[in-house]
């Protein structure tokens, strides 16, 4: 009997050449087949006579083909495949355009279903085809009614799949039995299973369609939050060493902060040694944009921790942050009696309390041996910490109490876990740190495991990034503006959308400015005189971090990159961020990139070149220039341009359609309220057993990952 695990070869009618092309669609079982959800739907539905067809009409006709043929047009090298078609009451010419396969497939006296859109040229009324369907007498039942259209693949099209499905959809989906609970069915309106999966293969109308379509979006996006309402759950039934407030400590600490902490500093801060006096491990993440300042956020966190003799742990994803942390750290710290080290891997090195002034530098194994027997209170590193190079040890910890995480994004959840391992019964703090904002609908589905903080408010006396968007025509006169700026001494960024040209690519990509011909470009015609470099993702991490060392010690002044600079590096003197093709970038992409500018005390500008004069682009692009926040600008990325851009979500593994409904605020927070509901009431699912398992199956696909 054929069930959710058969091979697709074992399917009637699929030989091994059809499971071969199957394989490369990624289906590779019968429940692969049926869960294979089409990309959009073609309707045929509504069938017109062909005597009644208007100019400029999207119109669906069907009938027979009395005539069928190529012909080349030499000037265009278009191919063009002309067809008459009749119905009982007249007939019309029907066009496609380089489609050689259409000659190939439909011949004279074949019977079509044509949708296209009605033009006149000529004085000659015809179809533009934009889809047409071959009727054969076995599976016409699906015609006529609204199709569903699925990614294809050499020797795999839609129709293909339509007619394989249509013989076994039936007997599989009746046995198949309800994953959500009957009252969340009928709270939120869903079609049932199987019926769900009937139509949104077969749908009997395009609102059907989607209402099937609405359901595997809900079911989709209710596993993420329930998988994550679960996880935190777990989380809470942990043990972790609970660390009191010190308040004498803390006061004293934020009188002696060389600056006023902002009031969403301090929220933030009480947020987080509110979390760590609990018996459970802290998960929070701290997220602001570049420079709201959370560092001093974690500072606040560390000395807390420290002074109940419980040792930290700070991770960066970069050299140069980790040390720029470490600096931070024992300035701040440095009357409160606390030992600091740095681990890099490169360049180890310790600040003792007895020293009280400068920091010394250590061998790694003096390191470690401080670490392991607690000397060291707070230890700030990068990779090195959880990788080890070759035939040196892992850091152990006495006592760890407290991960911090910086840029948690650059970090895999297998990594910040390996931080986070059990110490004896206990699982230490974690507080992790992003400047990349996520809006708050999708925080809460993806993210849901994790409690929030978030810095919105920019210390004072931060002056505001000049933004432009700068056509070709402006192209000179800013090089000028810049050229100027370098003679004031200041540096200048800029950023391409690729390395370099590759000749197999379309002409657009071919356009798109890249860092190679750019870097060359601006170094011998535009500023000759001036000393650029370069920096791209195809360079060693090694290399990466001297050119970025070079362009902080002001070796040169101008540094073309591609994305790779993305995260948080401090360059002060830098005040000039040009991004090319900006159109190409989403707006979160291009607030990170603004960010890497006006870090010190100079007026910074921001260029956003761009050719692109389409109106959605120069909305996007309008909307840099009139905000600075990073939320703001995420959140009308997610509007604009769908969840897909944004960090962590591609584990999932959604379907587009629903990816795209993670855009509805209003829906994430139903489908949230419903998750919440029923694991309170049911923490073990014990009342759903099928929803129990299908999140079990779901579990354990994302820990793959
Ligand atoms: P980020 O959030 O990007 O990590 P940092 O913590 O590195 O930001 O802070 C950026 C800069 O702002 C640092 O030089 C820091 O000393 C300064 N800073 C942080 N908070 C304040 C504040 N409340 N008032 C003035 N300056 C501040
Ligand atoms: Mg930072």
């Amino acid at each position: 009997m054929l069930n959710f695990s058969t091979p697709i070869e074992n399917i009637p009618k699929i030989g091994p050449v059809y499971a071969k092309r199957f394989k490369t669609l990624k289906i590779k079982t019968l429940g692969d087949l049926i869960f294979y959800f089409p990309k959009y739907y073609q309707d045929y539905s509504n069938i017109k006579n062909i005597a009644d067809v208007k100019i400029n009409e999207e119109i669906c006709v069907k009938g027979r083909v009395i005539e069928i043929e190529e012909e080349k047009s030499w000037k265009k090298k278009l191919l063009i495949t002309k067809a008459i078609v009749q119905d009982e009451t007249a007939a019309i010419q029907v066009v496609w355009f380089n489609q050689p396969y259409i000659a190939k497939n439909v011949k004279k006296d074949d019977e079509i279903i044509v949708v296209g859109k009605t033009t006149i040229s000529r004085n000659y009324l015809y179809i533009s085809s934009t889809s047409f369907e071959k009727i054969t007498e076995k599976e016409n039942i699906h015609l006529g009614k609204v199709s569903a259209v699925y990614a294809e693949t050499k020797g795999v099209t839609s129709r293909w799949i339509r007619y394989i499905l249509n013989s076994i959809i039936d007997p599989i989906v009746s046995r198949l039995p309800e994953t959500l609970p009957e009252e969340v069915i009928r709270k939120h309106d869903l079609l049932p299973l199987k019926e769900a999966l009937y139509q949104i293969h077969f749908p009997s109308s395009l609102e059907i369609a989607e209402k099937a379509q609405m359901r595997f979006c809900f079911e989709n996006v209710f596993m993420i939050t329930l998988f994550s309402v679960k996880k935190k759950i777990e989380n809470e039934n942990e043990t972790a060493s609970q660390v009191p407030i010190n308040n004498p400590v803390m006061e004293r600490f934020l009188d002696d902060a060389p600056f006023q902490l902002t009031n969403d500093q301090k929220k933030a801060g009480w947020q987080v040694l509110k979390d760590m006096n609990r018996k459970y491990p802290m998960n929070r993440l701290l997220q602001g944009d570049v420079g709201s300042g959370k560092t001093v956020v974690s500072v606040m966190a560390a000395i807390n921790t420290v002074k109940n003799k419980f040792q930290v742990v700070l991770m960066a994803p970069t050299e140069i942050l980790a040390k720029q942390h470490f600096k931070t750290f024992f300035e701040m710290l440095k009357g409160y009696n606390i030992n600091i080290g740095l681990l890099t891997g490169k360049e180890d090195k310790y600040y003792s309390k007895k020293l009280k002034s400068d920091t010394i530098e250590i061998s790694r194994s003096k390191l470690l041996e401080k670490t392991e027997d607690g000397e060291i209170d707070i230890l700030i590193g990068t990779h090195a910490l959880i990788m080890p190079e070759k035939g040196k040890d892992k850091v152990q910890f006495d006592n760890l109490g407290l991960v911090i995480v910086d840029e948690q994004h650059r970090f895999g959840v297998k990594q910040r876990a390996s931080l986070c391992k059990r110490q004896k019964d206990k699982i230490p703090h974690l507080l992790s740190m992003t400047a990349t904002p996520i809006p708050r609908s999708l925080a809460l589905t993806i993210w849901g495991d994790l409690d929030l903080s978030t810095i919105i408010e920019m210390p004072k006396g931060r002056k505001k990034i000049i933004t432009e968007i700068v056509t070709e025509l402006e192209r000179q006169k800013t090089y000028n503006f810049i050229k100027k700026e370098v003679e004031k001494k200041r540096q200048v960024f800029v950023i391409c959308p690729r390395i370099e040209a590759n000749e197999k690519e379309n002409y657009a990509a071919i356009e798109m400015k890249n860092v190679k011909e750019e870097y060359d470009n601006l170094s011998t015609k535009i500023f000759p005189e001036l000393k650029i470099n370069m920096l791209h993702g195809k360079m060693t991490p090694k290399e990466k971090e001297k050119i970025m060392k070079d362009f902080k010690s002001k070796k040169f002044d101008i540094l073309v990159s591609t994305s790779v600079i993305e995260v948080g590096i401090d360059i002060p003197n830098a005040s000039v961020m040009v991004i090319e093709g900006a159109d190409r970038f989403g707006l979160s992409q291009l607030h990170q990139f603004r960010g890497r500018v006006g870090r010190g005390e100079h007026q910074s500008y921001c260029f956003l070149f761009t050719d692109s004069n389409s109106k959605k682009t120069g909305q996007r692009l309008q909307a840099m220039r009139k905000y600075d926040s990073g939320f703001k600008l995420s959140e009308m990325d997610l509007k604009i341009r769908g969840p897909g851009d944004f960090f962590g979500i591609k584990q999932w593994g959604l379907p587009d359609f629903a990816m795209n409904a993670l855009k509805d605020p209003k829906m994430i927070e139903a489908i949230k309220k419903t998750a919440d509901e029923i694991i309170e009431q049911d923490p073990l699912l014990n009342k759903y057993p099928n929803l129990k398992k299908r999140l079990e199956v779901f579990s354990e696909k994302i820990h793959l990952e």
